[in-house]
């Protein structure tokens, strides 16, 4: 098992409610059997998580000992014993958890989608406009649109009237679908505003408008919101989900956030019992991530995905994911199906 630290600037800062991301920082793990290499990333989110890469990377040396020497068969046995050793870290457990399915779905001959009961190659995504002005929020938009995007994720949760001005805007240029995303901008007044004044746009459902912590308050905004419900920040683990139950209306599954596809498979079925509406998100990732969230998504059978983090990123040195006229696909291939593109290990 190796790691590296790897950082790509972006295209051009990204902008949400919960500030300004100008590089991606994450780390790339390998774990090798005697016939398969496997590969995982972890992307740190500071105020999400809670890591770094100096976190990842401690993480990722006390999880080493548990991994090596392991009987792959043991996957649930490892990921158990990775909790036990380390709680949080859910990232650098992400890492470990995508590369332990790349090498058992190889060793299996099938995509991990497969391994995981999934029948479909493709699932569509949102592509998403972060925050500026309301003028470069449309010409955001349309680019996006001309690329192929069926479904658009509009950033908000900075400034109430502008995000008005802006979904209003939007929606004249388009009748694709556009979901929303506070990132905890909001208070319970300002969201309840917002999302009444921006209904008549036909929004698909409001993530995250209001801040971690103010759990109850989102069960009083969902019942004086015509605009269906998700959470994102407040919903890490199962625990989160159970929490959540008649709160909102569906919830945001990252990767990142669960530790990976062994607790995100936990949290699916009590989202699923519960008839919560499940999308499988993302951070900003390289390819390695992206394919990891799109294999589980197509592998359990969600109702939506916002699956593009590697988009923005200046480079990609990983193969593994085609985007095409709004669908993301990933590689008919044994395994997570990335590869590197150029030296990393
Ligand atoms: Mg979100």
């Amino acid at each position: 098992m190796e790691w590296k630290i790897i950082r790509i600037p972006l295209k051009k800062p990204f902008k949400i409610a919960l500030g300004t991301i100008e590089n991606y920082e994450g780390v790339v793990v390998k774990i090798c059997t005697e016939e398969y290499c496997g590969y995982g990333e972890a992307s740190p989110s500071p105020k999400i998580v809670g890591d770094t890469v100096d976190t990842v990377v401690g993480a990722l040396k006390r999880f080493k000992p548990i991994v090596v020497g392991s009987r792959l068969e043991e996957y649930g046995k490892i990921m158990e014993e990775l909790n036990r050793n380390l709680r949080h870290n859910s990232s650098a457990k992400a890492a470990v958890d995508f590369a332990l399915w790349d090498i058992l779905a190889q060793k299996a001959g099938m995509p991990v989608r497969e391994l995981l009961g999934g029948k479909k190659r493709r699932i569509e995504t949102s592509l998403t406009v972060d925050i500026s002005s309301v003028e470069r929020s449309v010409k955001h938009a349309e680019e996006l649109l001309s690329q192929g995007a069926k479904v658009l994720k509009v950033k908000i949760g900075l400034n109430p009237e502008e995000d008005i001005e802006r979904i209003r805007e939007i929606r004249k240029i388009t009748d694709a679908r556009i979901r929303v995303d506070g990132n905890q901008g909001y208070s319970l007044s300002q969201a309840i505003k917002v999302l009444n004044a921006i209904d008549r746009y036909e929004i698909e459902f409001a993530e995250q408008p209001l801040p971690v912590g103010h759990e109850d308050e989102l069960k009083l905004l969902r019942e004086k919101s015509p605009i269906p419900i998700m959470a994102d920040e407040s919903v890490h683990d199962s625990r989160d989900v159970l929490n959540l139950i008649g709160k909102v209306d569906a919830i945001n599954i990252k990767l990142m956030k669960s530790g990976g596809i062994y607790e995100a498979l936990k949290m699916a079925s009590i989202a699923q019992t519960a008839g919560m509406k499940i999308m499988v998100g993302c951070m900003i990732e390289t390819k390695i991530g992206i394919a990891a969230g799109t294999h589980f998504a197509l592998g359990v059978g969600v109702d939506y995905a916002d699956l593009d983090g590697y988009w923005d990123l200046k480079e990609q040195p990983f193969e593994g994911l085609r985007y095409e006229d709004g669908y993301n696909y990933v590689l008919d291939k044994p395994g997570l199906g990335v590869m590197p593109l150029r030296e990393i290990f």
